[in-house]
């Protein structure tokens, strides 16, 4: 069984962003406030986490968290890992493993470099071991079966991740067609996807709908949503392009697979 928790949907400003009076970030619609992107998964026996956003403590907090076994990381853009020193509390006991391609644990050791420095005891430093995973390669954490997905961000390859037949996948603008049967079988697919205009690094909502009709997910949920649109706009936007089940995540929500 997997139970899968949206902790957080926005993109990586935080909606609402700062100063905005737009429709979305004004709108009372709990919905439309959109946390940045992360994901909790909970197997059996794992608490897994995907990406430390900006806002994991409020996250960790809501959600009433009390346990995580490891962090997956897709790439090391500040609105993904910028949380990663509020897993302070949940790694007195043992050190939590993080993974990730070569080049984001590179980023993380050189953006919390104070981690990885002699310092007194205490709680003063999140306790964490690097564990450097590659693409298409499964790993196990636990028992659980984890397969890094490789896909593109703009011109960066960074990692979405798969676990049964759930996949994560945010901050994407392209999918190699090596990755592509990594995505068949599922029966929930989490995807970023920005706004319904185009952007170089994100996908938009149609081609996120275009990859979801390729690879026909049982459900799926846009994530790292933008500003632009409304929890309820989405819903119609996605109506009008296809008859899939797709609707826009928003923080909180909760999936079960069995
Ligand atoms: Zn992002
Ligand atoms: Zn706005
Ligand atoms: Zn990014």
């Amino acid at each position: 069984m997997l139970k899968i928790t949206v902790f957080g949907s926005g993109t990586s400003h935080g909606i609402p962003v700062v100063g905005c009076s737009c429709a979305t970030c004004t709108s009372l619609d709990p919905r439309d406030n959109r946390t940045r992107a992360s994901v909790l998964i909970e197997t059996a026996n794992e608490h897994i986490l995907i990406d430390t956003a900006t806002e994991f403590r409020l996250q960790a907090v809501r959600n009433g968290l009390s346990r995580l076994d490891a962090v997956c990381f897709t790439h090391p853009h500040a609105d993904h890992v910028h949380g990663l020193d509020d897993i302070r509390p949940l790694s007195r006991e043992r050190p939590i493993p993080v993974y990730g391609s070569a080049s984001t644990l590179r980023e993380i050791k050189k953006r919390f470099d104070y981690v990885f420095k002699r310092h007194s005891a205490g709680g003063g430093v999140p306790r964490i071991t690097m564990k450097n995973v590659y693409r298409n390669r499964p790993f196990l954490i636990g028992t659980t079966r984890v397969v890094p997905l490789e896909v593109y961000h703009g011109s960066l390859p960074i990692f979405g991740y798969r676990i049964g037949n759930f996949a994560y996948i945010t901050d994407c603008s392209r999918i190699p067609e090596t990755t592509v049967p990594s995505l068949m079988g599922l029966d929930l697919l989490i995807i970023g996807a920005l706004r319904e205009r185009s952007h170089p690094t994100h996908f938009s909502f149609s081609q996120a709908i275009e990859l979801i009709e390729r690879i026909n997910p049982v459900q799926s949920y846009f994530t790292h949503i933008s500003h632009n649109h409304t929890h309820s706009e989405i819903c119609s936007i996605i109506r009008k392009a296809t008859d899939k089940k797709i609707e826009p995540a928003y923080d909180g929500l909760l999936c079960t697979l069995e």
